[in-house]
């Protein structure tokens, strides 16, 4: 299948923006189908830009900017990190192409084993997104799975909470179903307590899931450390540096120690200097122009 393939990501500042680059490498590496990258340009640097734009030129892949201005009418975060999460979620019904058909989402400090055809490929079965359950098989981390009790059990039943780090939107159906609305409707009123949304761009998908059921993907899907235990890792079809509330361990230690050994083919090390050789051994060109018809108010 010679299909495209449609990632969106996101990052700001430097370190974000080396996971990026090393995540458009890894996802690039492991597939056959061409890659198009959708990157929200509010809060990348110029120079990350041109250095992108240069790797996919380098690895055959393709990269597109978009940008849309926070609505004054939707509540701000002061936090940036916390407005980097809104534009995660918030804005997928108009920050792309209207013949988008879908997209997956990848975050930044993620590194790709397996071919992301297969999750362009999964049958949705109707559900307007596919999202990871979250492991709950690190034993060391189960004090901190706030999901197992209290307010999320009780509102999701028997149904997962799902993890946000990696997920596949059916834009079609995101539209027809007016989810974006929703959603802004709803983070609008949650975010009202300050003590609500902690993980604002997780909360969401899973608070309205009982409205718009989520599509819940095999967990080997995603895998990281601080909540999936060690005996799965060898499953793991994209690893996730998701930070750890037990040992808050920074997020470049984190890389280097856990993308490494003998299930990754590169070193994270090795990927960083793969991605440097890529962008200085490619020629100076202009940088693409950015999406004109994405900056409208909603
Ligand atoms: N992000 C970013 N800069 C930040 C924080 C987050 O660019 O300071 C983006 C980046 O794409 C990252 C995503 O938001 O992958 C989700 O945040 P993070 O990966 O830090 O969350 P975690 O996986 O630790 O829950
Ligand atoms: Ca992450």
């Amino acid at each position: 299948d010679d299909s495209t393939v449609h990632v969106f990501s996101l990052a700001t500042g430097h370190l974000y923006e080396r996971f990026l680059k090393i995540m458009v490498l890894s996802v690039t590496s492991n597939t056959k189908r061409k890659v198009k990258f959708w990157l929200l340009e509010n809060y990348l640097s110029p120079q990350f830009k041109k250095d992108v734009s240069k790797l996919v030129a380098g690895i055959g892949a393709e990269v597109e900017f978009v940008s849309y201005t926070w609505p004054s009418w939707l509540r701000g975060q002061t936090d940036l990190q916390r407005t980097i999460w809104g534009f995660k979620i918030l804005f997928l019904d108009v920050l792309f192409p209207q013949d988008l058909e879908k997209i997956i989402f990848v975050d930044a400090d993620q590194v790709m084993r397996t071919d992301i055809g297969e999750l362009w490929d999964e049958d949705l079965e109707g559900k307007v997104w596919a999202y990871t359950p979250f492991c709950e098989t690190n034993e060391e981390t189960l004090g901190f799975q706030f999901w197992r009790e209290g307010y999320w059990k009780e509102l999701l039943g028997d149904s997962p909470y799902h993890i946000s780090a990696l997920y596949v939107i059916d834009l079609i159906k995101f539209r027809a179903n007016l989810v974006g609305d929703h959603l802004r409707a709803t983070y609008e009123s949650l975010s009202a307590d300050h003590n609500s949304l902690s993980n604002l761009d997780q909360d969401l998908p899973n608070f309205v899931s009982r409205d718009w059921p989520i599509k819940s993907l095999d967990v080997s899907w995603l895998w990281c450390e601080t909540w999936c235990g060690t005996q799965t890792k060898p499953q793991a079809k994209t690893v996730d540096l998701c930070a750890s509330p037990l040992t808050k361990e920074p997020k470049l230690d984190m890389a280097r120690r856990i993308i490494h050994g003998d299930l990754f083919e590169e070193s994270w090390d090795e990927l960083d200097q793969r991605v440097k050789r890529i962008i200085a051994d490619a020629p100076d060109e202009s940088p693409p122009t950015s999406a004109a018809n994405v900056k409208q108010d909603l």
